[in-house]
């Protein structure tokens, strides 16, 4: 088991498979980065499967595969299989922009996939065409549906924005709710690489919004999800994301992978340790060391909201979110 320093168990690994993106988000990589991480410096498949099967065999219960746009990485779905015959009880997820889920949905259900989670800022085709940087809504409407055709269980990220998509928190929860998919509000996180133009939105400002259609009770943190959740009356339960609360981080049990091997023990900093050199050489021993001490220094808490300068120069797209 892995446990930290702060008495968290971590079990649950995000990888980020690519950097790369078919969108341009305005939070998140609102211009093509200036350069992307060579090819060479990917890890294969067959090397983030190494290091998957080490953290596996160390305690980790859940996998999400995420980027950039996972999507975007060829033979993904293999990928997912060979992570689920390793052990087919683990928990695993990825999360995706649900522009290319039309078409591979049913070959990452086949693959063992159990659930997605798909971001969806908006249902009006030129608000989409403005935070992502292209005419995208309709593809992304039409995953959505395969995904749910297929059986995969669905939830939807939504990140509110001022003078963006605020005014549609109701329409794309209603949207959520017709389909049985749970949502969550996530808070817009400053960083380095965002449009300077957005401004997000906080819980307060946005359960206000909500409470003048709907009654809901606060039900809290449910185990180590870092969702706030609210249940309405008729049973629906959506979920608020606050980083800028310190209470998202005590029960954090997630460590991040990049695609070229960067093992992060928490999105906000930039500390980092590498686990290419060792997985590259096959030093599964080197390897486990490294997993094992990035358990050990991962910090208590994030820094989001600190004070002004407090802007995280962590990339999304990177780390995956
Ligand atoms: N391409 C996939 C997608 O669109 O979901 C996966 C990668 S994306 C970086 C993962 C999640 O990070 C998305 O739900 C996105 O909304 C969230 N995200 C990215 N930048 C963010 C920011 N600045 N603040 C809050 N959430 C952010």
């Amino acid at each position: 088991m892995l446990i930290d320093s702060y008495d968290r168990v971590v079990d649950y690994l995000r990888v980020s498979v690519t950097e790369r993106c078919n969108f341009r988000c305005q939070y998140c990589m609102p211009e093509k980065p200036f350069s992307w991480v060579p090819k060479e410096n990917l890890l294969s498949f067959e090397e983030l499967f190494l290091f998957m099967k080490i953290a596996i065999d160390e305690g980790v219960k859940k996998i999400r595969i995420t980027g950039g746009e996972p999507l975007l990485r060829v033979d993904i779905d293999k990928f997912i299989k060979m992570i689920y015959d390793y052990k087919p009880t683990i928990n695993l997820a990825m999360t995706t922009n649900a522009f290319l889920l039309k078409q591979t949905a049913q070959k990452l259900k086949d693959a063992g996939l159990k659930r997605i989670n798909v971001s969806i800022d908006t249902l009006k085709p030129k608000v989409a065409e403005i935070i992502a940087g292209k005419d995208v809504l309709k593809d992304v409407l039409k995953g959505i549906d395969e995904a749910l055709r297929v059986g995969l269980k669905v939830k939807v990220n939504m990140v509110p924005m001022k003078n963006m998509n605020f005014n549609e928190i109701v329409d794309v929860l209603e949207y959520c709710k017709e389909r049985k998919m749970s949502i969550r509000f996530i808070e817009y996180m400053e960083n380095r690489y965002a449009s300077k133009e957005i401004s997000g939105v906080k819980s307060d400002e946005l359960l206000g919004v909500l409470r003048e259609h709907y009654d809901f009770e606060d039900e809290g943190f449910d185990g180590s999800s870092p969702s706030h959740y609210f249940r309405m009356k008729d049973g629906y339960r959506f979920g608020l994301i606050e980083p800028y609360e310190d209470d998202f981080c005590k029960q954090c049990n997630r460590i991040r992978l990049t695609a070229e091997g960067n093992l992060i023990p928490c999105l906000y900093f930039d500390e980092a340790l590498s686990i290419s050199k060792a997985i590259k050489a096959g030093d599964i021993k080197a390897a486990t060391e490294v997993l094992r001490e990035v358990i050990r220094t991962k910090p208590e808490k994030n820094r989001w909201g600190g004070d002004d300068s407090e802007i995280s120069s962590r990339a999304f797209y990177e780390t995956g979110g």
